[in-house]
């Protein structure tokens, strides 16, 4: 996998500083699932977020707390709520990686079976994800291959993580492990690349 498009820092930032509601987290830590360098700068900036919380309160430190930090930080170097980057091979036509995987799961009752997907219109499909806190709205996406999705604006930000296939937007291509950023600026229209459905979660 060959990730171009990662988080941006200011996303990763309130991600490790837990500010974030539960649909942008689960775009996150799936992106993180999948990408190694996301994963590292998470980790640090928590360790960051860390250290300012010891500076406030300044407790006398042994000789040797420094190594016992850094040993710590090589040990543990991800945070709890990142899983392991395993891809499960159990779902016809994609490979869900963890978190997102137990989410659709959880919602849908999966056995080895099809997803559910619902359609949309225009050839595309999608899953809605429930979520229990509503601030943001998270779903499958599925546009079929070569095809557009309809152009449209947005009323708040939009993350879309690539899952199988691929898109272009405004000459910028998107592979699996991408991830999408834009605002309520911009106005765009996504193509699927030809040869394969392009899957993604959008927040
Ligand atoms: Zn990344
Ligand atoms: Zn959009």
């Amino acid at each position: 996998m060959n990730i171009e498009h990662h988080v941006s820092e200011a996303l990763l930032l309130s991600y490790a500083a837990g500010s974030l509601g539960e649909a942008w987290s689960l775009a996150i830590a799936t992106h993180a699932a999948l990408c190694p360098k996301c994963r590292g700068a998470i980790a640090q900036a928590e360790a960051v977020g860390g250290a300012l919380i010891d500076d406030i309160e300044p407790a006398p430190m042994a000789e040797n707390a420094f190594n016992e930090i850094l040993a710590q930080l090589d040990v543990n170097i991800s945070p709890p709520s990142l899983q392991n980057p395993v891809r499960q091979p159990v779902l016809a036509s994609v490979s869900l990686p963890e978190p997102l995987l137990t989410y659709v799961m959880d919602n849908n009752n999966l056995g080895n079976t099809n997803l559910p997907w619902q359609r949309l219109g225009l050839g595309a499909f999608h899953i809605p994800i429930s979520m229990s806190d509503r601030s943001a709205k998270a779903r499958l996406l599925r546009i079929p291959a070569g095809r557009p999705v309809p152009q449209h604006g947005h009323e708040g930000s939009e993350l879309t993580l690539v899952l199988s296939g691929a898109f272009t937007d405004k000459e910028m291509h998107f592979g699996i492990g991408d991830i999408h950023e834009t605002d309520e600026t911009i106005v765009h229209q996504p193509h699927a690349i030809a040869g394969k459905d392009c899957i993604c979660l959008a927040v």
